[in-house]
């Protein structure tokens, strides 16, 4: 119980990777806020649930990270109920896969909007009071995406090298107040929102879901295994504990190796 008593934001929590990192830190003994789209049942649910297995108090608040309005209520709420966010994880995405000279609009403004503006609003509403109580974490998901490119996601790696650079200067900004930030960088990880990409990517060459996985998607990955959630999970406790106190400004790669090449 490493983390007793602190509380955890996770944006895009009720799915995923997010909710991953919920269910590592509630087990450190972390105060969690939710939060996510979905079903509403299903996610007071789960919500329950944490508080159950981890005998802590959880929060659901369903900002709309395209909203900034809603983004500060969202953290507004959180430190009204728990004194503060001491620990800020920026993890809720969307993709979408189009050539540049095809890509909506729309498809654009959302991306940017969920994946990489969200965790500006956030960052700098939580940011207060983590210096007030001279404590704070800030970890952002990025993507292998943040630091290498692939064709037909422009949108999505331009918003994961804008979380990059953005990591290193608030990492600069709170370097002397106790105060962490960095970006985790996962290679492929079998979440909705990769099997969404499978699913399309096997309409549109006409091969199997498993085909896709083996010759496409593990094709820049060389251990040719997915990520693990689990394994994201307890980097981001790491990340949280006082041996990485002085781990900063950091875009870790947890990738199979896709970014060494
Ligand atoms: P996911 O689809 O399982 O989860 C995404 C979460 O974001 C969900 O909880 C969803 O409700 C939430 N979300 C989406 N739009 C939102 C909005 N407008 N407002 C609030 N919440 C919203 O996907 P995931 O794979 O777990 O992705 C989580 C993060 O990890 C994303 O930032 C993604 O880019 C990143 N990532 C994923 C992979 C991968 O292979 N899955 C690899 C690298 C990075």
């Amino acid at each position: 119980m490493m983390l007793a008593g602190k509380t955890a934001l996770i944006t895009g929590s009720t799915s995923g990777i997010g909710l991953g990192i919920a269910q590592a830190l509630a087990a450190q003994g972390t105060n969690i806020v939710l939060n996510g789209l979905g079903d509403a049942k299903e996610i007071e649910a789960l919500r329950l649930q944490i508080e159950a297995t981890h005998k802590i108090k959880a929060l659901y608040h369903g900002a709309d990270m395209t909203k900034p309005e809603q983004i500060r209520d969202m953290c507004k709420k959180s430190v009204a109920l728990f004194g503060a966010v001491d620990i800020l994880v920026n993890n809720a995405g969307i993709q979408f896969v189009s050539p540049i000279d095809e890509f909506p609009e729309e498809k654009w403004d959302a991306i940017i909007a969920i994946n990489m503006t969200s965790a500006f609003h956030t960052t700098k509403a939580c940011l207060p009071e983590m210096k007030q109580k001279g404590w704070g974490r800030v970890i952002n998901i990025a993507s292998a995406h943040g630091l290498v490119a692939s064709p037909y996601k422009s949108a999505y790696i331009a918003a994961k090298h804008g979380v990059v650079g953005m990591t290193k200067t608030v990492a600069l900004e709170t370097a002397t107040d106790n105060i962490t930030c960095n970006a985790i960088c996962p290679g492929y990880v079998n979440t909705p929102l990769v099997q969404n990409q499978i699913r399309d990517q096997a309409k549109h060459h006409g091969i199997s879901e498993a085909e896709v996985v083996e010759k496409i998607m593990m094709q820049p990955q060389p251990t040719k295994k997915f990520v693990e959630i689990e394994q994201l999970g307890a980097l981001a406790v790491f990340l949280c504990s006082d041996a990485a106190s002085n781990i900063t400004g950091t875009a870790l790669p947890v990738d199979g190796g896709w970014t060494a090449r």
